[in-house]
């Protein structure tokens, strides 16, 4: 329950949207500020980061959605160029306009030309993604979670050394794109995610 927003600006939210929908999710596309005001949690779509964020700030929207993820608690979940806007800090591009609301350090298209997109399992403790086949994860010009903060942030799988799906509350940010697979436990995970904001909000 609760209206999944899906941000429809740039990207892949077409595929969000039909795996939101697989799982029962009442999904809605979110275009506008006043769209923003009608959905409970929101979606942020791989796609370029950079147009993304130029189109959200001439529509002007950065500063509303800010607000409801970090002083709202509006429960979002980033993929790939999603994960760029939400990251504090940005290596090599800190000027570049984002949401920022998530303790992460992230590096851009940080696995070089040759290997653009891949794909790879990846590991996870996680009892959800442990359960059945292992994750796999298809990294697109992806970009690459440096750092994180250890005390915030939760790391919910790995491939090897490096972070690439981490939580921090009802925040949940992936490096890889998730909604182009046939594997929607990270899709179920963050509607959990969801629900259990909704109820808090509703004893809040
Ligand atoms: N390289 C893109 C960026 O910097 C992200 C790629 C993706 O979302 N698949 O925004």
């Amino acid at each position: 329950n609760g209206v999944i927003g899906v941000l429809q600006l740039q990207g892949d939210f077409a595929e969000h949207e039909a795996m939101l929908k697989s799982l029962g999710a009442k999904v809605r596309g979110v275009r506008s500020l006043e769209d923003l005001e009608s959905v409970d949690a929101l979606v942020l779509p791989g796609g370029e980061s950079t147009t993304i964020a130029k189109l959200l700030v001439a529509l002007q929207m950065m500063p509303r959605l800010k607000q409801r993820i970090v002083e709202q608690g509006m429960p979002v979940f980033g993929t790939c160029a999603g994960c760029i806007l939400m990251a504090n800090e940005l290596v090599d591009y800190p000027e570049q306009p984002r949401i920022g609301c998530m303790d992460i350090s992230v590096r851009r298209n940080a696995y070089g030309a040759q290997i653009d997109s891949f794909e790879c399992e990846v590991a996870s403790d996680v009892q959800q993604f442990q359960e059945g086949p292992p994750l796999r994860a298809i990294l697109i010009r992806a970009p690459e979670i440096m750092a994180f903060n250890k005390g915030a942030v939760k790391l919910l799988a790995h491939r090897g050394e490096r972070a690439v799906l981490v939580q921090q509350g009802h925040m949940l940010a992936t490096t890889f794109h998730p909604e182009i697979t046939t594997d929607s436990r990270i899709h179920a995970y963050f509607l959990q995610m969801v629900s259990e904001a909704l109820d808090a909000q509703k004893q809040g």
